[in-house]
């Protein structure tokens, strides 16, 4: 028999699952606390009755993420980890702290489809989908390994969540329970590459969360060279969706335009952006990309980023230059685990 992933289970599933066991509801409560703050085993559960436990051991099984590596920066105390999952697979996480609290980047699949030029995610493609219950074990990982509160998430790590959709939203509705992690959903971001079917599908949902789009392009011809999806869905199809979302939502929307020399830097493209988010209220994240080893790609210099801010916000956009956190540790969105994939990675380790 096939195990049960109890903890990607709503209160309204936990409920009837304990119903048909014949629990009376209060022990849904009680077991439902106990799977969303994270604890491993059903041992654990001391207010349960040990005949219980037995049967929840069973038939179900607790899901969890096991650190294969930890890098802790220098610099400022950025954790990258990189968790093995039940079946051997591994993903990537990074916790990084701000003066408003902690910030834990989780990923939403093993792999990406959408092969990004410029991401090491997506290289070798898409393995699985994570379940709700995985996203989770990275956050109550995080917490339980530095013995702190995480009080912000970002989906922006291995995966695009929108290609995970359902798992994604169940995530959101789990981790903002009020009898579970109650990370308000104002306190998370979730990054997509613009599939802009399942962005009108989310709209549907009217989360409270920052909706952050990859946008890295102005224009079709160098965001379709950059990415595949903008062959389905061009940057005008895009942005008129991201303008719908926040018609519902009234929520800003946060731009990612990860910027390489001689590709998307120019001030033509700032020009050309500033009037494509013209009439959306918005905020524009600079990234100075990050130098993947299987490509060639370089960052421009400071100077050219801090110009291409500048025409951006005399254009009236919103625009900062994202703080490089973990600089020492440097290893974006797939790279870490390609690292430790190929046994390249043994520096800094703790
Ligand atoms: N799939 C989602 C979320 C994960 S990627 C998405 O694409 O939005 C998280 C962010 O890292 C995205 O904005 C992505 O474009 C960016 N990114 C990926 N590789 C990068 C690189 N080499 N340099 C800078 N940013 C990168
Ligand atoms: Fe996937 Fe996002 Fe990387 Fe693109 S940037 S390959 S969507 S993880």
């Amino acid at each position: 028999m096939e195990k049960i992933d109890i903890k990607s289970f709503n209160e309204a599933e936990l409920l009837e699952f304990m119903t048909a066991l014949g629990q009376p509801k209060f022990r849904t409560a009680q077991l439902f606390k106990w799977l969303q703050q994270g604890v491993e085993d059903f041992d654990e559960m001391t207010n349960l009755p040990k005949a219980l436990r037995e049967t929840l051991k069973e038939q179900c099984y607790i899901a969890n993420v096991s650190i294969v590596k930890k890098l802790v920066s220098k610099i400022d105390g950025t954790v990258k980890y990189v968790y093995e999952l039940f079946d051997g697979e591994r993903i990537e996480s990074v916790v990084m702290k701000y003066e408003h609290g902690y910030t834990v980047c989780i990923s939403t699949q093993v792999g990406c489809r959408m092969g990004c030029s410029f991401c090491a995610s997506g290289l070798d493609g898409l393995f699985r989908n994570l379940t709700p219950s995985e996203m989770l074990a990275q956050i109550t990982k995080a917490q339980q390994d530095n013995g702190i509160r995480i009080s912000n998430v970002v989906m922006m790590g291995m995966g695009e969540p929108l290609d995970n959709f359902l798992n994604s939203v169940k995530f959101l509705q789990l981790v903002s329970n009020d009898n579970g992690l109650n990370i308000g959903l104002r306190h998370i971001s979730l990054s997509t590459s613009g599939v802009v079917s399942k962005i009108k599908e989310l709209k549907e949902y009217n989360f409270p969360i920052t909706l952050s789009i990859s946008l890295h392009a102005p224009n079709d011809e160098i965001r379709s060279s950059m990415m595949k999806v903008n062959k389905k869905w061009g940057v005008d199809e895009l942005l008129a969706a991201c303008k719908e979302y926040q018609d519902v939502t009234t929520r800003r929307i946060s731009f990612e335009y990860a910027l390489i020399e001689n590709v998307n830097d120019s001030d033509a493209c700032a020009d050309e952006l500033a009037k494509k988010l013209r009439g959306i209220m918005c905020h524009v994240n600079l990234i100075p990309a990050n130098p993947v080893k299987e490509n060639s790609f370089k960052k421009p210099d400071m100077n050219k980023i801090i110009r291409f801010k500048e025409r951006l916000i005399k254009n009236g956009i919103n625009a900062t230059v994202r703080r490089t956190l973990g600089a020492d540790i440097d290893a974006s969105c797939g790279q870490l685990r390609r690292k430790v994939k190929e046994g390249m990675c043994s520096e800094n380790l703790q």
